[in-house]
């Protein structure tokens, strides 16, 4: 089991930030999975502070279907006993793992 970081916009470079992490064997399992449950809109609750209401509603819209193998910036290896993860660094991680956090071993995908 491995662990998929995506990026998907940049709130320090814009406006809208988003990012996700799904569980699954591989990435393009993980694309599969986050595009059968990625809305296609969501309603953001603005905050406390707009007492007078006068922000009327926040949508925000996403394209499931658009979303590719290309977004993953990161993945890791999980522990199958504890499901500690580790950031996978392809140029020098062995195939074996060992986990930091119960010392389990085992052999990465
Ligand atoms: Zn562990």
């Amino acid at each position: 089991m491995k662990r998929y970081h995506f990026s998907l916009g940049d709130s320090n470079d814009g406006p809208v930030g988003f990012c996700a992490a799904v569980f699954a064997d591989t990435k393009k399992q993980a694309v599969e999975k986050l595009r059968a449950i990625l809305p296609d809109e969501q309603a953001v609750e603005p905050l406390d502070s707009d007492e007078d209401g006068e922000v009327e509603y926040i949508n925000t819209y996403f394209n499931p279907d658009a979303v590719t193998e290309a977004d993953v910036d990161k993945e890791y290896e999980v522990c199958p006993t504890c499901h500690e993860d580790r950031l996978r660094t392809f140029d020098t991680d062995p195939p074996g793992y060992e986990c930091g956090n119960c010392k389990h071993t085992w052999v990465g995908g």
